[in-house]
């Protein structure tokens, strides 16, 4: 979870003035600003908390955010990812089945306040999609590797697909027909995050390969 949160935070340092430009075309240009603010102080409470479980972190870091950031992505991020720390509960291992459940309530939190459906233009059209795959991925008895893959892959076919859309929900609705033809900021900041538990998942498990095999090296 903090090789997670540490990842986006680095990313979204990296796309800022790319969000703000998407949100400059169809909001009003803070998207980018707003969602590094809020990161860059969840990184710091994250790396000032003692030895918390993952879902607790998860709850600091929505809690982080709704405080630091105002507009519709303070909120909707900060219900995610509290939703997403309590539906991990304080276990202090978790695996590909909880984290999806984890998945699937910080989704139903994103919905339960913004109202917003698929089609919509939102953050809705990359989750939803990436929920889905991840979701389809276990049942087909894939790992938690090719899940966190599967969503990365649609995450970023949904964030594309909001191109064409025209926005119904958010600051760009105002626009109406003039929101077509726009990448929506928000997919766009929820595919990075799928992007990141992919790479945060992969790190996972090679720092786990690595610590075993100085075990075994060290080993009797
Ligand atoms: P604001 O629109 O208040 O300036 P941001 O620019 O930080 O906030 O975030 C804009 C993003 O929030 C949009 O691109 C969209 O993805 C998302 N969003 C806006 N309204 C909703 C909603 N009702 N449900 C889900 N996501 C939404
Ligand atoms: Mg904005």
């Amino acid at each position: 979870m903090r090789l997670w949160l540490n990842d986006v935070a680095a990313r979204l340092e990296a796309e800022r003035d790319f969000l703000t430009q998407l949100d400059a075309a169809i909001g009003d240009a803070d998207h980018g600003v707003n969602m590094h603010r809020g990161f860059t102080a969840v990184v710091a409470k994250v790396g000032a908390a003692g030895e918390i479980s993952a879902g607790q972190l998860l709850k600091l870091a929505g809690r982080t955010f709704v405080s630091t950031v105002g507009g519709a992505a303070g909120p909707l991020y900060g219900t995610a990812f509290l939703q997403a720390g309590e539906a991990l509960g304080d276990h202090e291992r978790f695996g590909p089945k909880l984290l999806g459940e984890a998945l699937r309530a910080s989704l139903e939190g994103v919905q339960r306040v913004g109202a917003a459906s698929p089609g919509d233009k939102t953050m809705v059209d990359a989750l939803t999609p990436a929920l889905a795959a991840y979701e389809l991925e276990l049942r087909m008895g894939g790992s938690l590797e090719t899940a966190v893959s599967g969503a990365r892959e649609a995450a970023a076919e949904g964030m594309r697909a909001t191109i064409p859309l025209q926005a119904r929900k958010g600051r760009a609705s105002y626009l109406g027909p003039r929101s077509v033809g726009h990448q929506d900021p928000g997919a766009t900041s929820s595919a990075l995050m799928f992007a990141a538990l992919e790479q945060a998942v992969l790190a996972d498990r090679s720092q786990r390969f690595a610590s075993g095999a100085r075990r075994q090296v060290s080993g009797p």
